[in-house]
């Protein structure tokens, strides 16, 4: 029987949607994409909640990117409505709760300091790194001045170690420290989450980007279908439902469950997601409410800030609790835990795919790594040109 597709892909986030509807409009190749779950989107997947509200159901993503070729690959298929992430910190204060923003900037030493103690400190900061300086906090903690010192051990103590703690389960020094920096103390009055060229979210949401990406007459989606099930990789070879398979196959889901965890488990991070649905216009000021010293949620997430949805008198807010990744019915690994030991365990199962000619990992999963979706989408396309040799 002649071979249907030439191309199989695993997983339709984004990582394998761009690259199947690459391969199928670039390439005019025939692709059949597997998804375990019973909808589009991977960590992206967006949908109406029972009231109607437009719900990111694995966590809030806001879309941001300096990469032009993403943002027009993407603006294809989306018109995007102009939003800013801005998030604050929400900490117990002495005379109530305060909030300040995130990243902690100058606004947020004045809050932190007052008013003229906190324009004081911002310029003996601006003059130690610059006026407009990002400097991560792990940097900030080297200073040896006693009162940039006592900034960072502020910053640490109220922004960071508890934030941290709750996230990883470890504190901020004993993490890849580009985790931390990806949120540096910022020398500005920029109050904004993200500095980033494009910012923006999909007018009407991710899930319909997916749909459109998918939709061609070259691409076969099959929803709700464990590739591993079809899937055998054996002595070099790649076999679908029992008979061999020549084509290309893109794999984006765990590297080590491709190889039935031959080597150990890849340690992760996972989170319970706790919806509640209130009847009010809003519950809080910002899209992301970060709760970095107390609480056992990281942050508070309310959907129409970010999607701009009309709804009076309901709106819904969801509650992040992370832990550790057990390998359990239903549990999603989220965040690969970057570290010297579980790269090298990474290494071993990237090795063992490497003796695969035709099979490529890619994606946040695949490739064990923590990117954003611009970073897995500018991926998806550098594979797609490589794939076509174009
Ligand atoms: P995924 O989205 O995980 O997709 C992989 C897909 O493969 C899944 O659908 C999975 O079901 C499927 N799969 C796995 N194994 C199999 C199998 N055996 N058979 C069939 N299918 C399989 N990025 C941003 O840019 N901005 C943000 O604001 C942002 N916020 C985030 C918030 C949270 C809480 C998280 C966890 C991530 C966030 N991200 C954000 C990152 C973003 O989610 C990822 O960059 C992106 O989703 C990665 O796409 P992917 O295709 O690599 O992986
Ligand atoms: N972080 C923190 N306090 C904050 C925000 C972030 O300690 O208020 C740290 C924390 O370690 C977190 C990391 O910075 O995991 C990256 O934050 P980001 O908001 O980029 O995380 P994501 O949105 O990817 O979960």
């Amino acid at each position: 029987m002649a071979q249907k597709y030439d191309y199989l892909v695993i997983g339709a986030g984004f990582a394998g949607a761009v690259v199947a509807g690459e391969l199928a409009r670039r390439g005019d190749k025939r692709v059949l994409v597997l998804e375990r779950r019973d909808h589009l989107g991977g960590n992206a997947y967006d949908c109406p909640d029972d009231r109607g509200i437009l719900i990111h159901k694995y966590g809030p993503h806001i879309f941001h990117t300096n990469d032009k070729r993403v943002f027009d690959y993407l603006s294809q298929y989306t018109q995007w409505r102009e939003y800013q992430h801005r998030v604050v910190a929400n900490i117990p204060g002495k005379d109530g709760r305060l909030e300040y923003p995130v990243p902690f900037n100058l606004t947020s030493l004045e809050a932190a300091f007052g008013s003229q103690e906190g324009k004081r400190l911002g310029e003996k900061l601006i003059a130690a790194y610059g006026g407009e300086k990002k400097v991560t906090i792990l940097e900030l903690r080297q200073n040896a001045d006693p009162e940039i010192a006592a900034i960072a051990d502020y910053v640490y103590e109220h922004v960071f170690v508890h934030y941290t703690m709750k996230q990883w389960g470890q504190k901020p020094e004993e993490i890849d420290p580009n985790t931390t920096a990806r949120v540096p103390v910022f020398l500005s009055r920029d109050d904004r989450y993200f500095q980033d060229t494009y910012q923006g979210m999909p007018l009407k949401g991710y899930t319909p980007i997916f749909e459109k990406i998918l939709d061609h007459p070259n691409i076969t989606v099959e929803l709700g279908c464990d590739a591993l099930k079809r899937l055998e990789l054996v002595e070099g070879a790649i076999r679908l439902d029992g008979e061999t398979f020549d084509g290309g196959v893109v794999y984006t889901g765990q590297a080590d469950e491709l190889f039935g965890f031959r080597f150990g488990p890849l340690p992760y991070r996972t989170l319970d997601f706790g919806f509640e649905t209130l009847d009010k216009d809003y519950f809080q000021s910002h899209g992301t409410v970060n709760y970095t010293v107390d609480e056992p949620y990281t942050r508070i997430t309310e959907f129409k800030h970010l999607t701009g949805q009309e709804m009076p008198g309901v709106t819904t807010i969801m509650k992040e609790f992370s832990r550790a990744y057990t390998g359990g019915e239903g549990e999603i690994p989220y965040y690969a835990i970057i570290n010297d030991e579980n790269n090298a365990l990474y290494g071993k199962y990237a090795a063992l795919s490497a003796q695969y000619p035709g099979l490529h990992l890619l994606g946040r999963l695949a490739e064990y790594k923590y990117y954003n979706m611009d970073a897995i989408a500018a991926r998806a396309l550098a594979l797609a040109d490589g794939l076509l040799g174009k």
